[in-house]
């Protein structure tokens, strides 16, 4: 099957009595056994409930995974991921990362004896360079957030491979109908599903997707004894908007190129970083290792003041936090998703308060250009 049936057929058992054609939210904490010593498929939604297996069956196929198991948020897929690892070891970074993950690795799993080296990974000598003899992971987000740097998934692995490590990449800026890690080479898949996944801005949600049957044993070890699944309203929500996930990522990308080239011909709007643009960085790596570009832009105004009008002036874009939704979005990282970074870590990598993050939703591009127009020129 190709990827848009995949996303409605790849889990076609759905066993009742009805006949129903979507799978049914499953609102059952526990699940009767047949008798004592006759195994039941079901016995505790911790563990497992037919819901979210549906779902999870779903990703799992999606990613090209062995199995994915999915939770409450993308940050507790991340924690449980992360459960794998033992005090001593070392972990390679990417440092442009979501500032979640960051303040995890840094506040948490830093106090709990992991050691983290933050690097830009779209330098592959630079991660190679790094390398240690207790280097177990190393952690790619491509294109990062919120600066779209682009890391050669492929040759990361490659690099990790060879020295015994890991690698994990957090896919939800492009989602699998874009971006296939596991055929680059990846051991673990991440995602905040609470983005394009779901795709309608309702629901949280994350998945651990694992590439082997011995990662998803250990992975699922961790779950079920910590927690934090996904409630089986939720799993039959990031099921829905997974339906529409290619129609919605392909007129995402379509409407976010447009914007992308609208954004460099406004002499307000100092840069433009959007990985579609053939003069970005990331251009030739991202037409190897990927299939399209997403919603994801991020521009460095002309001043601080010019930012915050835009935020106060759009009318069709809302100021939230968030992305990868059908409606179109935009944050100020310095104050939303990076306000935990270091003032001087951002500034030095331009992270400052005239930087602003852009997610296109699937309204009509020239509506949502006109408001960007509006908005910076003031003339609306
Ligand atoms: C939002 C996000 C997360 C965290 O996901 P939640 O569902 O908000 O917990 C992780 N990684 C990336 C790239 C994200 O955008």
């Amino acid at each position: 099957m190709n990827f848009e049936t995949l996303c409605l057929h790849a889990d076609n058992n759905i066993s009742d009595e009805w006949g129903t054609l979507s799978m049914p939210i499953c609102q059952s904490a526990t699940f009767v056994h047949k008798g004592v010593d006759v195994p039941s498929e079901y016995s505790y939604s911790r563990l497992s409930n037919p819901t979210r297996r549906h779902l999870e069956n779903t990703v799992a196929a999606l990613e090209g995974g062995y199995a994915a198991y999915a939770f409450s948020t993308g940050m507790t897929a991340i924690t449980v991921a992360m459960m794998l690892f033992e005090p001593g070891t070392h972990v390679i970074a990417t440092d442009d990362l979501y500032g979640g993950a960051l303040r995890l690795f840094r506040n948490v799993c830093n106090r709990n004896g992991i050691e983290f080296d933050f690097t830009d990974t779209s330098d592959p000598e630079e991660v190679e360079k790094r390398i240690r003899p207790n280097t177990r992971l190393i952690y790619i987000e491509s294109p990062s957030n919120p600066l779209m740097q682009v890391t050669d998934i492929q040759r990361v692995c490659n690099i990790a491979h060879a020295n015994g490590a890991y690698v994990f990449v957090d896919n939800t800026f492009l989602t699998p109908y874009y971006q296939r890690p596991f055929e680059l080479g990846a051991d673990i898949v991440l995602h905040s599903g609470t983005k394009y996944l779901g795709g309608h801005n309702d629901a949280l949600a994350g998945f651990v997707v694992c590439a082997t049957k011995e990662l998803a044993e250990r992975v699922l070890y961790y779950s079920k004894t910590i927690g934090g699944q996904l409630a089986p309203f939720d799993s039959f929500l990031i099921e829905r908007g997974i339906k529409t996930l290619p129609i919605r990522m392909d007129r995402i990308s379509e409407n976010a190129l447009k914007i992308a080239k609208y954004l460099k011909t406004e002499p307000k709007i100092k840069k433009v970083y959007y990985v579609g643009l053939e003069d970005s960085k990331g251009f030739g790596i991202m037409k190897k290792q990927s299939r399209g570009f997403g919603g994801m832009i991020s521009v460095e105004v002309e001043s601080a003041e010019l930012a915050r009008r835009i935020l106060a002036q759009i009318r069709i874009f809302r100021y939230a936090e968030s992305l990868g939704g059908v409606d179109s979005l935009i944050t100020y990282p310095m104050l939303q998703t990076h306000a935990d970074v270091p003032k001087e870590e951002r500034d030095a990598r331009g992270i400052n308060d005239r930087f602003l993050r852009i997610s296109v939703g699937i309204e009509n591009a020239d509506d949502l250009i006109d408001d960007l127009k509006q908005a910076i020129n003031g003339n609306g």
